[in-house]
């Protein structure tokens, strides 16, 4: 299971370098949160997730080829992190907070990410 959560990953990093340059202030991997969310705004109760195309299996993404071989070894796996991020972001919901996933491949597009960014953390 490490390979699923793997920590600074530069789509991650580049989300977090974003949002610093923005001036807001943000703790990492907040342990007493569900799902220890990747990128955690306090005082503005807004979670910021980064997820791995493959690995949490992001629909239709061509970035997202799935495995030819062990497939249903696979497809259980990937439908289990499915699952576990569903749940994990009605836990956050249902204790105030705002969720913004990000996947990997919408950080290739910096000034379009910026921009998502900029309006989830500016808005109410
Ligand atoms: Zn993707």
């Amino acid at each position: 299971m490490a390979l699923i959560r793997s920590r600074d990953t530069s789509p991650e990093k580049l989300v977090r370098r974003l949002i610093h340059k923005m001036g807001y202030r943000f703790r990492l991997y907040r342990k007493d949160l569900p799902g220890t969310p990747d990128i955690v705004l306090p005082r503005l109760k807004k979670v910021i997730c980064v997820h791995g195309c493959f690995w949490h299996g992001h629909a239709r993404c061509p970035r997202a080829p799935r495995p030819t071989t062990n497939v249903s070894f696979w497809e259980r796996k990937i439908t289990l992190n499915i699952a576990r991020d569903q749940k994990v972001k009605r836990s956050l919901k249902v204790l105030g907070w705002k969720v913004l996933t990000i996947w990997q491949c919408q950080t290739r597009n910096v000034s379009v990410l910026r921009g998502r960014l900029k309006r989830f953390l500016d808005g109410a």
